[in-house]
């Protein structure tokens, strides 16, 4: 029977603004996302019935509470379908990090489902399923540089597509979204007009970088729920712009960092930089909209017997 391997991609978030609370409950953001080449490996492997997920990291469930667990279960009750499936992932996301890994295995079973079994379920088909499983799901449908609003669920790529280094430093601490955002409700006051997003996306189509105007609203809530990282952060951000680094900012909740680089070499400098500080971080590179997508047509998404 046929088994289908898929990488599956992490993001950071450029610039995250968060507007204010809802009425159902959520939050109104603005952020940018950004996909970046590391990536975990998923297979799916047809079986006769039901749904189990395997999984190579211990703080991830491997239950039906996993996300591509659930994402599988959804695409069965959705279309009625009665096979069932594997999937194994070997985690390379770290977790917890703020990098999407989760969000991104679930959209990756969905799309990986889809050409399994023949569903044909289509854009809309595959973004109604996505938004029922989280709210950064729908982007890895799409992947790029793209502008999240609403919950971050209505997702568009951006015309101009950023080709960069991200050096991204995992701080080994995992930081919990809805802890984070809850401590946030407490001083949030609604703003509609802030426009550090606007600023970005209009600088860029002008062809300069802009990324000075980017922030991440979630940070000071982070660095108050894990007061380990705050220790670091100073550390951190000054080996990241010493080296050269055109942005230099929190991912998502945390606790990954990242700085964007223009050019391989100072990026590669600033690993080193970190390592000497005894930091542990990676250089990645962006994945366009383009390269996103093309890589389901080739290495992504490959079928063996
Ligand atoms: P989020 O913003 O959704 O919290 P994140 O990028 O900070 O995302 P993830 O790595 O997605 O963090 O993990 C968040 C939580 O989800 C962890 O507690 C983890 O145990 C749980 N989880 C469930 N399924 C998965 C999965 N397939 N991969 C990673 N984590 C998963």
């Amino acid at each position: 029977m046929k088994s289908l391997r898929i990488r599956s991609y992490a993001k950071v978030n450029l610039g995250l603004e968060v507007l204010g609370v809802r009425e159902d409950g959520y939050h109104e953001l603005r952020t940018l996302f950004q996909t970046v080449d590391l990536a975990d490996e998923i297979v799916l492997r047809p079986q006769a019935k039901g749904v189990r997920v395997l999984c190579d990291h211990p703080l991830v469930p491997q239950d039906g509470t996993n996300l591509a667990a659930r994402a599988a279960e959804l695409v069965r009750r959705y279309t009625r379908v009665t096979k069932g499936v594997e999937i194994r992932i070997a985690k390379r996301i770290p977790v917890g990090g703020g990098l999407g890994g989760g969000s991104s295995n679930a959209a990756c079973v969905l799309l990986g489902l889809d050409r399994l079994w023949k569903l044909g379920l289509g854009p809309d088909g595959l973004h109604r399923l996505a938004v029922k499983l989280g709210a950064d799901v729908p982007y890895f449908l799409l992947g790029g540089t793209a502008l999240g609003l609403a919950r971050g669920d209505e997702v568009y790529p951006l015309r101009r597509q950023i080709r960069a280094y991200i050096v991204l430093v995992d701080p080994g601490i995992s930081v919990s979204t809805a802890r984070v955002f809850a401590r946030l409700d407490g001083r949030l006051t609604p703003r509609e007009n802030s426009n550090s997003i606007y600023y970005f996306v209009s600088r860029q189509l002008e062809g300069s970088g802009g990324y000075r105007f980017l922030q991440n609203d979630l940070e000071e809530a982070a660095l108050e729920e894990a007061p380990e990282l705050r220790a670091q952060t100073g550390r951190i951000r000054a080996v990241l712009l010493r080296a050269g680094a055109s942005l230099s900012a929190l991912s998502g909740s945390g606790s990954s960092y990242f700085g964007l680089f223009e050019d391989a070499r100072s990026a590669r400098r600033a690993r080193a930089a970190l390592a000497d500080a005894g930091l542990r971080a990676l250089v990645a590179r962006t994945l366009t909209l383009e390269q996103y997508r093309g890589a389901w047509g080739r290495y992504r998404y490959r079928l063996s017997q």
